[in-house]
């Protein structure tokens, strides 16, 4: 078997364990060999490892390992943050001697740019209070998201900190803290991801797998120029390397390829890992976009995955949660219909005579469902939980609503902009429309550079209700969707 047959089945056979340990356990593959290999590397394996350490050590050995297993990953530290920097800072050590010199002009101002911004995020995610729930920004959490009756329940406390739980937090056991619109703590910055540090989290993956993928082929670059000089016909692409008009073999590719990066062992190396790990940057990266893209985070796409078993199950049960207002519009369209406008006093007197508890918000839109499970699998009774009228049992994602998923532009402003006022416009024509003044409610926070109440003062009535409609448009929430991904994601970052 030639050298690249062996190093393919090696990566082949790695990829392949990879997968059935991260995703061996998805219902998906149950009763499967790949299920079955799933339970022997997580349950089988380390029993035969405790059991061997149990004749060996009394099992102080595996004892330790996992003390610091668990002081590693979920202690709160900054041991991972620290070999983050050393890799990056150790990475440009090696790499930047011999590269520099080398570079063109237009190479070392993005090089440069490349170093930094990683380093600048990193400081910026690791730095920033990610949303920490406090008395003193508990209103002002509370009027960010509406519960949704799914996933995020009103009344709820929360029995460490012992502050109610606004909608879209989670309490980080590693901080000790609850945190607003938790995504998951994440080691590598030794912070939580929330609300207030998410875009720079972003904006770190983002800055990382730029100076991954762009130092790769900077290096790549430079290990061929030196095999190229010792084999002026040699290529970075196989199918062009010729020598004397014959192809060159794979192994003797290899073999020159091998010798460039020996070349320069500092560049060689760091190029090589630079390839191996800009994958995982970039899918990591790809994995926040499409979590953004469905509206959720990596908290609540596991929640959804929860629930999606339950609904398997036929354990899951819907209803609606106000009765329908009486509309004089003519049949409203029924897409719109599944989402209230805020902000109309008759969605507020609604809500307030069946007992629904009802927060102004920022958002958009508010719940239409509400969600249940129960043990036996039978509808709970009429009269128990909020709601009105009879439970339909769900089985599939697809019969509810995500409320947090406004489109993928308007989740990502939710996520770049802080406080964005969602509801703005809409509030005003409400006012128009309904020749109430919103029940003196406050008005949700403004933000610099959007649109605020005195734009919409100066402008044409028509004009507003236009871009109102185009807002609306947007403005609908989807079905949930969720990744099998997060759970990785959650263990690996
Ligand atoms: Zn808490
Ligand atoms: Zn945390």
């Amino acid at each position: 078997m030639g050298v690249i047959a062996q190093i393919a089945l090696g990566v082949l056979a790695i990829a392949f364990m990879t997968f059935i340990a991260f995703f061996g356990r998805l219902p998906a593959l149950r009763h499967t060999p790949v299920a079955w290999l799933h339970r022997v590397i997580w349950v089988a394996i380390p029993s035969w490892i405790l059991t061997a350490d149990g004749r060996l050590s009394g099992g102080r050995i595996t004892a330790w390992a996992g003390r610091t297993g668990h002081f590693v990953l979920y202690g709160r530290h900054p041991t991972v943050l620290i070999f983050f920097l050393a890799l990056l800072g150790g990475g440009e050590v090696l790499f930047l001697p011999g590269a520099w010199p080398r570079l063109s002009a237009v190479n070392r101002v993005g090089g440069a740019l490349a170093i930094a911004l990683p380093y600048l995020f990193l400081w910026l995610s690791a730095r920033a209070d990610p949303g920490t729930v406090t008395a003193a920004s508990l209103p002002r959490q509370l009027a960010h998201y509406p519960y949704d009756y799914a996933l995020f329940h009103p009344g709820q406390t929360c029995r460490t900190c012992g502050l109610p739980k606004p909608a879209r937090s989670k309490h980080c056991g590693v901080c000790g803290r609850c945190v607003h619109r938790m995504d998951h703590h994440c080691v590598f910055i030794n912070n939580c991801v929330g609300y207030h540090n998410q875009r720079w989290f972003l904006l770190l993956l983002l800055s990382t797998a730029v100076l991954t993928a762009y130092g790769a082929a900077v290096g790549l670059s430079l290990v061929s120029a030196s095999v190229r000089q010792r084999r002026p016909a040699w290529s970075l692409w196989k199918p062009a390397a010729a020598v004397a008009g014959k192809p060159l073999s794979w192994p003797d590719w290899l073999l020159l390829f091998t010798v460039g990066v020996q070349d320069d062992v500092g560049i060689g190396s760091v190029t090589l890992l630079m390839l191996m790990t800009s994958p995982l940057v970039w899918g990591l990266l790809g994995y926040h976009v499409y979590l953004i893209y469905c509206g959720t985070t990596t908290n609540e796409s596991m929640k959804w995955q929860d629930w999606q078993a339950e609904m398997a199950e036929g354990c899951a049960f819907k209803r609606a949660l106000l009765p329908p207002s009486p509309s004089p519009a003519p049949s409203p369209a029924p897409a719109d219909d599944r989402q209230r406008r805020r902000g109309s006093p008759r969605a507020t007197a609604t809500a307030a005579a069946v007992g629904v508890p009802r927060t102004r918000t920022r958002w958009p839109v508010e719940p239409v469902q509400v969600l249940v499970r129960t043990e036996n699998g039978r509808p709970p009774a009429v009269t128990s939980g909020p709601g009105v009228g009879d439970w339909e049992r769900v089985w599939k994602l697809r019969d509810v609503e995500n409320l947090y998923d406004l489109g993928f532009w308007d989740n990502l402003i939710d996520v770049f902009v802080p406080d964005y006022p969602f509801r703005d416009e809409e509030e005003d024509d409400d006012d128009d429309d309904d020749d109430d003044g919103g029940g003196g409610a406050e008005k949700p926070m403004g933000k610099p550079g959007t649109m605020t109440s005195s734009d919409l003062e100066t402008g044409s009535k028509n004009k507003r209700k236009t871009r109102r409609n185009m807002r609306i448009k947007v403005k609908k929430t989807r079905k949930p969707k969720t990744s099998a991904a997060a759970s990785l994601v959650n263990a690996a970052t």
